[in-house]
């Protein structure tokens, strides 16, 4: 039986724990066994793969990422408008916080209320009782009129990655990987000495050129590669998530095994393994460049998002529209007047009809040429 990678503990079946390589938080499906000990996966997956999903989270959340279990958390983000507003993982959004303002419109005034539900917008409304006990609170909770509406800003996401606890984390996928591959993880001693030592950093990020030689168009793909070769006595890796953030990994500068070359790479919005060619045609110099950021364009990372968000505003669209599409049909149902299982009159047809139509419209004048 092997040790365990990091903490050296020999591993039984009592102790061995099933990795991911890539981890699920982010949509990485494929486990092995054999590489670290129970201990050793439970913290460092609290440690670091918690700080490197939370830091990919915007991502997980506009790509709709499936996990095992569990989905990913709500985010906050900044509107250009100046707002926040909450993106959820089943998809759409609502404002961050309650808040309220009054409308005069030809001398009548309304209370424009904005909230996640209409049962946060009446505690509002009780709230405001405290302060006006003359307002006739009962009368205004009834009118309540709720309304959709979407909004105008663009979300700004904060794409920064980066620190020790990620580096960490996706140093560990390239160390799992040449595990995988019969590559003991003793003699990987540059990831050994960063992983379990806080060695200096062996990873840099690296968009100089594109590394997978077969690229599928448009897909946010995860990848993790490893390339040894004896010659140059280099053993290196390259992970990549979401086909933006990329980065090269030195495992090992004392290669002495046999040439090999292996990649694990999936659609996470699928959950579909891919199969890549991906080359690391890197010397020492490079890599040593790449640690001192010589081989990151923002520019370019800019145009690998900019390649996979096309993804993205698909999916949410076609998810938008079937949630305005079903929530329209059962608000028109629950309020045309007709119980379940009857058969409805005109009357209650054309009120069906009506409503259904209110509902939609906000989604439809969304798409209505300006
Ligand atoms: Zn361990």
């Amino acid at each position: 039986m092997d040790l365990c990678s990091l903490c050296e503990i020999k591993l039984t079946t009592e102790n061995d724990s099933r990795e991911h390589i890539i981890p699920n938080s982010i949509g990485g499906r494929r486990k092995i066994k054999g590489f670290l000990c129970q201990n050793c996966n439970s913290t460092t997956g609290a440690e670091w793969d918690t700080e490197l999903s939370k830091q990919l989270n915007p991502l997980c959340l506009i790509f709709f990422i499936q996990r095992e279990r569990g989905s990913p958390p709500s985010q906050t983000f900044k509107t250009t408008e100046g707002r926040s507003l909450t993106l959820h993982s089943k998809g759409g959004m609502s404002p961050a916080k309650v808040s309220f303002e009054e409308v005069t419109v030809d001398g009548k005034s309304s209370i424009r209320i904005f909230a996640r539900d209409i049962k946060e917008a009446k505690s509002i409304l009780k709230g405001v009782k405290n302060k006006h006990p003359t307002i006739n609170i009962e009368q205004l909770v009834s009118d309540l009129l709720p309304t959709e509406e979407y909004h105008s800003g663009m979300l700004e996401f904060d794409l920064a990655f980066g620190g020790p606890k990620s580096g960490k984390a996706l140093v560990k996928s390239a160390l799992c990987l040449a595990h995988s591959a019969g590559v003991a993880s003793s003699s990987c001693e540059q990831a050994i000495e960063y992983l379990r030592r806080d060695g200096n950093p062996c990873f840099g990020y690296y968009n100089e050129q594109d590394l997978v030689e077969n690229r599928p168009l448009n897909i946010p793909l995860h990848c993790v590669a490893i390339q040894g070769d004896p010659d140059s006595g280099l053993l290196l890796g390259y992970v990549e998530y979401f086909g933006i953030q990329r980065m090269v990994v030195c495992l090992s500068e004392n290669y002495v095994g046999s040439k090999i070359s292996k990649s694990y790479a999936i659609d996470p919005v699928k959950g579909a393994e891919l199969s890549l060619n991906i080359r690391i045609p890197l010397n020492l110099k490079d890599v040593y460049a790449a640690y001192n950021y010589e081989k990151y364009d923002p520019i370019k990372m800019q145009q690998c998002f900019e390649a996979v968000i096309p993804v993205a505003l698909a999916m949410s669209e076609t998810r938008e529209r079937d949630r305005v599409i079903s929530e329209a049909v059962k608000f028109a149902f629950k309020n045309c007047g007709a119980n379940e299982g009857d058969l409805i009159t005109d009357a209650q047809y054309k009120k069906l009809c009506q409503l259904m139509a209110e509902k939609l419209a906000p989604y439809l004048l969304r798409h209505k040429q300006p």
